[in-house]
């Protein structure tokens, strides 16, 4: 894979910035790559492991003279980050984001981009609970996608040099428009993720179920959602609070579906439930066939 960009700049250095700056040395997909985190413990730790050629001590100034832009940020500090670097954005200069809701963003950081920057939101569908500088590595988007928002008038060599740097990365790329990309992704990561939460919290309040026998008993599904439950806050909680409307749509339904089998158990309803596990069962194997996952009973986590 040959370079795609002189200078790339991640402002935020969390779990999607690292694995991107790996994934970029890895093969080689820009000359240099600059950094910018909010705290100074942040910006010491990438010094320390080596992560971005140069770590800067503000967004301005690692935004500074790049082709490329990339806000690494929680979704809701989008805004403010694009407002900083816009006066030292170079022309002809790309802005892109990896945020998880994209119609909010795109709301937040645009009108701060003067003209004749491109703005081409990304969302690649690949995290791990684990956040900070330490998370990333080069393969985290290895045979996963990176959903794409191209804007109205978006010009076309920019999106598809974006588009380049995310397949450089390992990523299949897919364009999407926003709306539709927050309601997909409503049901497929947000609306579980807060289901997970729920789901942890009510075991944490029973108390005729203690601690360890949480912890020691967990295999039976449980200790599927304390993984996701462990996810970082800050970034949920931005995500719930600007994808509002798509994930409430969501939850509605949850909550209809949730009733209905809840009155399937109650009525000893057996072919009602037999009939939904049926369906719900095709669709993960849907999964497996697609290669979104592995179908090893542990869903390759020893790996
Ligand atoms: P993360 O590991 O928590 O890192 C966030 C980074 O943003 C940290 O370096 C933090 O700096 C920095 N930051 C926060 N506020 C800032 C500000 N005002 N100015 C400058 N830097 C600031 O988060 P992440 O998991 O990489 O997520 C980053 C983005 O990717 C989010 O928008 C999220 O929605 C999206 N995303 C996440 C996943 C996932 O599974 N994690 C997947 C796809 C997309 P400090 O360390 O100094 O606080």
């Amino acid at each position: 894979m040959s370079q795609i960009y002189d200078r790339v700049a991640l402002i935020g250095l969390g779990l999607i910035a690292s694995s991107m700056y790996w994934a970029i040395k890895r093969s080689g997909l820009a000359g240099e790559v600059t950094g910018y985190a909010r705290s100074a413990e942040t910006r010491d730790t990438a010094r320390e492991i080596g992560l971005c050629d140069r770590v800067c001590e503000s967004a301005a100034e690692a935004a500074e003279g790049a082709d490329l832009v990339v806000l690494c940020v929680p979704v809701g500090v989008m805004g403010d980050v694009a407002a900083q670097i816009a006066p030292n954005l170079k022309p002809g200069a790309t802005v892109s984001d990896v945020g998880s809701v994209k119609a909010a963003v795109i709301e937040a950081v645009a009108p701060h981009l003067p003209e004749g920057v491109h703005f081409v939101p990304a969302h690649p569908l690949a995290g791990t609970e684990h956040s900070g500088p330490r998370a990333g590595f080069a393969e985290l988007f290895d045979n996963r996608f990176c959903l794409i928002v191209p804007q109205q008038g978006s010009d076309r060599a920019a999106v598809e040099r974006v588009e380049q740097l995310w397949q450089g990365m390992g990523s299949e790329t897919e364009e999407m428009d926003a709306d539709h990309h927050d309601l997909v992704l409503a049901v497929t990561s947000h609306a579980p993720h807060l289901i997970a939460y729920t789901m942890v919290g009510v075991a944490d309040d029973l108390r005729r179920v203690t601690d360890s026998e949480v912890i020691k008993f967990s295999a039976a599904g449980f200790r599927d959602f304390t993984r996701i439950a462990a996810s970082d806050p800050t970034m949920w909680r931005d995500v719930f609070l600007n994808n509002k409307n798509a994930t409430l749509e969501i939850l509605g339904r949850f909550t209809e579906e949730l009733f209905a089998l809840q009155r399937a158990i109650r009525t000893g309803d057996g072919e009602h439930l037999h009939e939904y596990f049926t369906h719900t069962r095709a669709i993960r194997r849907g999964i497996i066939e697609a290669g979104q996952d592995t179908d090893a009973p542990d869903f390759g986590r020893s790996k």
